[in-house]
């Protein structure tokens, strides 16, 4: 008799619980904000934050040199800088971001 429970919805599930745990796994082995450590500065991560937008692509999102660890404060003032300006993106003339 084969179950309705059978297939995706284990994986769905499982998901978010995989992310949760790795996230907490690199917190643990990375506990300092990378950010605050570059200018001398020692503070609590608290955040594990994609280096360069994942926009959906599971390898760039399960990639951990993708990942980041920042604390609350880095993370809120710091976000918009790097998914606008730092990595390889530059706002044209016409303020969208232009790639390459
Ligand atoms: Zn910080």
């Amino acid at each position: 008799m084969k179950s309705w429970r059978d297939g995706r919805t284990t994986a769905q599930r499982g998901y978010g619980g995989r992310w949760q745990r790795a996230r907490a796994a690199f917190l643990v082995r990375h506990p300092l904000c990378v950010f605050c450590r570059r200018q001398g500065r020692i503070a609590i991560a608290e955040v594990v934050d994609h280096i360069k937008p994942h926009r959906g692509d599971l390898k760039m999102f399960w990639d951990r040199n993708n990942w980041q660890v920042l604390c609350k404060v880095c993370h809120d003032r710091d976000k918009k800088r790097i998914e606008t300006g730092n990595v390889k993106v530059q706002i044209g003339i016409d303020g969208w971001p232009v790639e390459g």
